[in-house]
């Protein structure tokens, strides 16, 4: 069995105003998508990583890559429009056999730990699917938006609630074949697990950790070198 890592990082980073998307943002002097790289490459049972990039930035993530001692296990394809279309492409790169494991991780996301990655490896071998989940901690409102900003409509009682995080870990046959379900019906989910769900299959949570923060707005980024110091002690 194998298992097969994918990094979609062809986003544009609309929401943290900066001249570069996140994923290329440095942290503690390094790229926050070799940061990913490394957390993945650093756990045994990770065979190949497949990272998935805008047309203009594959010779820069390539080099960086290479720079970084990565070349023999990672491969960088072109993105795509969404996030699901940058993970298709990165499927479709993928020698695969429909039992191997295929985990999927936010390229800003880079503190993710190996512990965690290989608590979610276990979780998709005895239970199809897997990903990292928060339990939420403030009170969950559904709202409606109005002219006027949001309207509460109900409180999504807490307990019923997970704050999804990655890496999202599926078989890749299992995988495929809701993508392809997903295709045909012109859904585009901004999850893989929503794609999965969709499909009908059962997905499990893994417990994450608030460490394994989002790179989105500023002020994330202070926050991610604070954590990386700490684990540094
Ligand atoms: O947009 P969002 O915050 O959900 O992005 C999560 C991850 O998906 C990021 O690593 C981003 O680079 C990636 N992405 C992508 N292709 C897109 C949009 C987002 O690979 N077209």
């Amino acid at each position: 069995m194998q298992v097969f890592a994918i990094l979609p990082a062809a986003g544009l980073g609309t929401r943290m105003a900066g001249p570069q998307p996140k994923q290329f943002l440095m942290l503690d002097g390094i790229p926050i998508l070799i940061h990913c790289l490394r957390a993945f490459a650093a756990v045994e049972r990770v065979t190949a990583i497949v990272v998935a990039v805008r047309k203009t930035e594959m010779e820069r993530v390539q080099a960086q890559v290479a720079e970084h001692g990565f070349t023999g296990r990672v491969k960088v394809v072109e993105g795509g429009d969404h996030r699901q279309e940058s993970v298709s492409n990165a499927l479709n790169a993928v020698a695969a056999a429909p039992d191997d494991i295929v985990l999927v991780h936010d390229a800003v996301r880079p503190l993710i730990d190996s512990a965690t990655i290989e608590r979610t490896i276990d979780a998709v071998i005895e239970q199809g699917a897997a990903i990292v989940g928060m339990p939420a901690v403030d009170t969950i409102k559904q709202v409606e938006r109005t002219a006027h900003g949001a309207l509460i409509t109900s409180t999504i009682p807490r307990e019923y609630v997970v704050l999804a995080q990655t890496p999202q870990g599926f078989r890749y046959g299992l995988l495929r074949s809701a993508f392809a379900e997903a295709t045909a019906d012109g859904f585009v989910g901004t999850d893989e697990a929503s794609v999965v769900e969709r499909a009908g299959y059962p997905v499990a949570v893994v417990h994450g950790s608030q460490v394994n923060l989002k790179i989105t707005q500023p002020g994330d980024l202070e926050l991610a070198e604070f954590y990386l110091r700490q684990r540094a002690r």
